[in-house]
């Protein structure tokens, strides 16, 4: 084994330095990480949202070890046992649709974005997308072009054309963009790395009816907010409407690599043989994770967990705002919770990490708790008082 000293000049040396970091973390359980000195730290980041379940969490822990030992990768040449599975169970929690895997929420959602200009070169030529301001869909070229924050986008010109950008939660921003070229809206349900935004329910169900009445499809990312982060399998579920399609990734193998897109059963022959693919899209080894996943939530009670205790952080948390007056909203859906810092965002990050508690911001002053949907009161206790003894700091 290498010592750390060794471990961060390799970093220094041989990783490319596209993250700033400094600590060095060797092991997980549950809710809490360990650095590679013995600290351990309460993490409210669980891999943003991927380790939704908590770290090692059993089920999948052995679930991977199981198919490890018998079958890892198989090319899609072929049919593996746990893809169809995965796919019931994806539609099963969700529109009953058909799905396409892939690796991540960059990946799925490019596949969505092509999904929709192959339904639009079949409908009178459209392909224009209307993606949201503060939006975010990953970093490769399309999505990235389909991201509403242009700062990512400062260097990489030129950007891959047909997207337009219209105001998130609303609806006339959107209605004054559509023509004969647009193919499709996307938004994310409940905005991530904009802020923690949930969208509005007038602006979703509004959303459905223009989509329909201008023959245009409504195409989720639901990479972070889906998969039980709001306490719901999906967060357009709790809303009432069915998007034509939809992306997940994150926490859908609960740290194992896995992304998909579902689409309408009636939209299940736009994408014909050929026409899209992916080499490591929903292996043996990752499905199984993602089974493990769907299994935690239909057994273990993950989801309504989820909302009691996210719903207990948020408003223990709006509870302060009388000692914090520099709290200037709380917000989220079940256990994605965002709190409005203003410019004490910073500062109130760096004050959690002294106190050993692993928090994200998000937008420019949102303090961003992603805690593990399967914490229990006392650990949901620990993280309110380590947020207190950190506000009470600044
Ligand atoms: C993280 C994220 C992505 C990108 O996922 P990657 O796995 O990093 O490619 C896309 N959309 C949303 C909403 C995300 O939060």
């Amino acid at each position: 084994m290498a010592t750390k000293e060794e471990i961060m000049q390799w970093q220094d040396q041989y990783v490319l330095h596209t993250y700033n970091r400094d600590t060095l973390l060797v092991k997980g359980e549950g809710a809490y990480v360990w650095d590679a000195d013995g600290n351990r730290y309460l993490d409210f980041t669980t891999g943003i949202g991927v380790c939704s379940l908590g770290h090692c969490y059993p089920r999948v822990t052995k679930a991977i070890q199981e198919q490890a030992a018998k079958l890892v990768h198989v090319s899609n040449l072929f049919i593996n046992e746990n893809q169809p599975a995965l796919a019931r169970q994806i539609a099963l929690h969700s529109f009953g649709g058909k799905v396409f895997f892939a690796n991540s929420g960059a990946e799925a959602n490019e596949g969505q974005i092509k999904f929709a200009r192959k339904w639009g070169s079949a409908h009178g030529g459209r392909y224009e997308i209307i993606a949201m301001d503060n939006s975010f869909h990953g970093r490769t070229l399309a999505t990235l072009a389909a991201t509403g924050r242009s700062k990512y986008r400062v260097g990489f010109a030129p950007d891959v054309e047909g997207f337009k950008f219209a105001d998130f939660n609303n609806l006339d921003s959107i209605k004054a963009l559509i023509n004969d070229k647009t193919a499709a809206v996307l938004v994310e349900p409940v905005q991530g790395e904009g802020g923690v935004m949930p969208a509005k329910q007038e602006f979703m169900t509004g959303l459905r009816k223009l989509c329909d009445d201008a023959g245009i499809l409504m195409m989720l990312d639901e990479v972070q907010c889906g998969m039980g982060r709001t306490g719901k399998p999906f967060a357009y579920s709790h809303y009432g409407i069915v998007p034509d399609s939809m992306s997940m990734a994150k926490a859908l193998g609960n740290g194992i690599p896995l992304a998909a897109f579902e689409v309408r059963q009636e939209h299940g022959d736009v994408l014909t043989p050929g026409t899209h693919a992916s080499t490591f899209g929903g292996t043996p080894l990752a499905c199984a994770a993602g089974l493990a996943v769907f299994e935690a939530f239909d057994k273990d009670g993950v989801l309504e967990n989820a909302t009691e205790q996210g719903n207990y952080i948020m408003s223990s948390i709006a509870n302060m705002r009388s000692r914090y007056p520099f709290i200037k909203e709380v917000r989220g859906l079940g256990c994605m919770i965002g709190v409005d810092l203003g410019d004490k965002i910073k500062e109130a990050v760096a004050a959690c990490r002294k106190n050993n508690f692993l928090v994200l911001s998000a937008g420019e002053t949102v303090l961003r708790l992603m805690p593990p949907l399967t914490m229990t009161r006392a650990v949901a206790d620990e993280a309110l008082a380590l947020l207190d003894k950190s506000f009470a700091s600044l």
